[in-house]
Order: C-alpha cells, then structure tokens, then sequence
C-alpha cells in the first residue's frame, strides 16, 4: 500500500478537511426532535389534551443527564446548524483519524494492525 501519491493525495484530503472545522465552531451534541407541550398556565386547554405544538427540543446530553431543551421557532435553522455541524465534525475527525493510521502504517517497519502472540500476552497483564 501507499505509493508516493496516494500519501500525498491522503495528506492533501486530511488538510482539506481539517480546514473545514473552524467554520463548524457552532456546534452542539445532541438532537433535534419535535414534540407537544403542556403549559402552566391554570385552565389552559393543553391541560385537556389539546397540547401545544408541535415545537422543536434539543436532546443534549449536560451535566451528564440527558435533558431536553426547546427551541424557539426563531432559531430551530440555528439548533439544526449546530446539531449538524457537530456530526459534520465528528465524521471529520474519524475519517482523519483513519487517514493518519494510513500514513502512520506507511512509516511503520512490520506493517499491519495484527497482534502477535507477544503483545497479546501484554495486553491481558
Ligand atoms: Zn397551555
């Protein structure tokens, strides 16, 4: 594997993508999903199953429990941006990461990922 112009091309993609993560800086974990409401306000008729919605919430993960946010109908394009560049971001660092194994191999003497007997014995110590 690995002539000199596929490395190449291989480092030209991982620029390429990286160049790519700073203009997805508004980025939230989490996702986006509509659903109806219950208000407080006393004597509502959502309170007599006519719910309010549908509105859009955020399922994100803070504080290490998972909560739900609403999101205004003014900035769902925003939550959906940002939900979105979060995955944009996250395949960019998997595929990156998968390119620098590639060119990491290409260095490596003894090519391959395999274990051998050796260092399977020193991974259950
Ligand atoms: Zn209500």
């Amino acid at each position: 594997m690995g002539s000199q112009f596929e490395l190449d091309e291989l480092r030209r993609e991982k620029e390429a993508l990286l160049a790519r993560i700073p203009s997805l800086g508004n980025l939230m974990h989490g996702s986006y999903f509509s659903r109806h409401l219950v208000c407080s306000r006393p004597g509502c008729k959502c309170h007599s199953g006519e719910k309010h919605g549908p509105v859009m919430c955020l399922g994100v993960v803070y504080e290490g429990r998972q909560r739900q946010q609403y999101v205004p109908k003014s900035l769902e394009g925003e939550a959906v941006a940002a939900v979105d560049a979060y995955n944009q971001v996250l395949a960019i660092l998997d595929r990156v990461s998968d390119i620098n194994l590639q060119l990491f191999r290409a260095k490596a003497p003894g090519r391959g990922v395999k274990r051998s007997h050796a260092s399977a014995r020193e991974a259950r110590k």
